[in-house]
């Protein structure tokens, strides 16, 4: 098997191809700590691509409650527990997280889902997966909002369960889509070559006409991302709104535009972008992407799961109050990091912070115009200051999108509409 170089796990690893990259990844950041669960990113995608016959269980975009919930039932607690039987004990990482952009998590010594495959049978070999049930697809929405306490028992209640840094009693909603991964698991396991992935942006997609409906791609996806449509017998799965993200939208004005999961989040924790690549697949330095800034110079944003190997393009802003261990085994050992500087966030945090949501336009870059400070005070025995920076966002053909500012307007209605609607 060729050997690959992931940075997410800081090492080399086994995958059926030879590594080829895009001139430019899609990728995206999701900020958790601002998650509402109101599921209009789930509608906005169940509307827009999987509304008909044979599509109802599809939830392309989903939003899970952790950490009893997940779509289907139980998706990353049964991987994880087949790579732990793969390799006991040691799904283990070393080193620390550091600047060096080839492992800036250090190194995942363990094994990924390509070099624990032999825990299937041979036929089906490149990839370590398995096929869901079909009552583990029924329920999207299953143990939503349902806390655990101290001892890990469902929806028991700690009387000192919402003092941060973590909470006694907690849960968390996870909104998911296709990671569109650098090494994607589905593009892996597919006998017939019918899933690509677009030079232009990295957006990995299933041919229909080639599909003859193996479901090894369901196997093997760890995210579960890929999923059979019974009536037409091929799979589908998210295709990253194309059409949108070529600027193909009437709206766009043939700009690349986010897609509608991003657009339609009232939580504004969404934020996607097109990642510049170097040929050895990290990504290119390009230091005012708003992306790049959050995952690699404040790096509060981190891939999900990275151990399965795939090299996720979603990166999450890990939230506060979970016990840090569950944290580490979703999002890496960059998880203490990333929430200190969320939890403290300097200066041009704050202001990239605003960008989430402004606009349904993609933001290349970003530039910060320095306003007066507005405040001062000391947050659990820091000190923290804020300025009311601008920040302004640029789009591909390099022109303004919007500006805002870190300090939100206040309207006050005046009162001869007081009690008007
Ligand atoms: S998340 Fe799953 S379906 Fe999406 S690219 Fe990765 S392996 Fe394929
Ligand atoms: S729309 Fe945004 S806030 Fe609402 S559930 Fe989806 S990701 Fe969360």
């Amino acid at each position: 098997m060729p050997k690959v170089h992931n940075w997410q796990i800081g090492r080399e690893m086994n995958y059926p191809y030879p590594q080829a990259f895009p001139r430019r990844q899609f990728a995206f950041v999701f900020n958790i700590n601002r998650c509402i669960a109101c599921q209009s990113c789930t509608m906005a995608c169940k509307s827009t691509w999987t509304f008909s016959k044979g599509q109802e269980h599809m939830w392309w975009a989903n939003v899970e409650t952790k950490p009893y919930g997940g779509y289907p039932q139980f998706w990353d607690a049964k991987i994880l527990s087949l790579m732990e039987q793969a390799n006991p004990g040691n799904q283990q990482w070393s080193g620390r997280p550091s600047n060096d952009k080839k492992k800036p998590y250090g190194q995942f010594d363990g094994k990924t889902i390509y070099e624990a495959q032999n825990m299937l049978t041979p036929d089906s070999a490149r990839v370590l997966g398995y096929l869901p049930t079909d009552e583990e697809w029924n329920l999207p929405n299953i143990f939503e909002d349902n806390p655990v306490g101290k001892r890990g028992v469902k929806n028991e209640l700690d009387k000192e369960g919402t003092a941060l840094p973590e909470h006694k009693t907690w849960f968390f909603y996870l909104a998911r889509i296709c990671n569109h991964c650098s090494y994607p698991a589905c593009l892996a396991a597919c006998p017939r070559k019918a899933i690509y992935k677009r030079p232009e942006d990295g957006i990995v997609l299933i041919d229909q006409k080639e599909c003859r409906g193996y479901r090894k791609c369901v196997e093997a996806c760890p995210y579960k991302k890929t999923m059979y449509r019974g009536n037409t017998r091929v799979s589908e799965k998210c295709v990253a709104c194309y059409p949108r993200v070529e600027g193909k939208d009437p709206e766009s004005g043939g700009q690349p535009m986010e897609t509608r999961c991003m657009a339609a989040c009232i939580g504004q924790i969404r934020m996607q972008g097109l990642v510049k690549m170097n040929n050895d697949g990290t990504w290119a330095e390009d230091r005012y992407n708003p992306l790049y800034y959050m995952v690699h110079v404040a790096r509060v944003a981190l891939p999900l799961y990275p151990q399965f190997g795939t090299e996720p393009n979603g990166y999450y802003i890990p939230p506060r109050w979970v016990p840090r261990d569950y944290l580490k085994q979703m999002f890496g050992p960059g998880v203490d990091e990333a929430i200190e500087r969320y939890s403290y966030p300097d200066r041009e945090l704050l202001a990239v912070l605003q960008l989430f949501r402004r606009s349904n336009r993609i933001i290349f870059r970003y530039e910060i115009k320095e306003g007066p400070k507005v405040y001062e005070a000391t947050l659990r025995g820091r000190k923290v200051t804020m300025y009311n920076d601008t920040v302004i966002a640029y789009g591909q053909d390099g022109k303004e999108i919007f500006r805002t500012q870190v300090e939100e307007p206040v309207h006050v209605r005046p009162n001869k509409h007081a009690n008007s609607i």
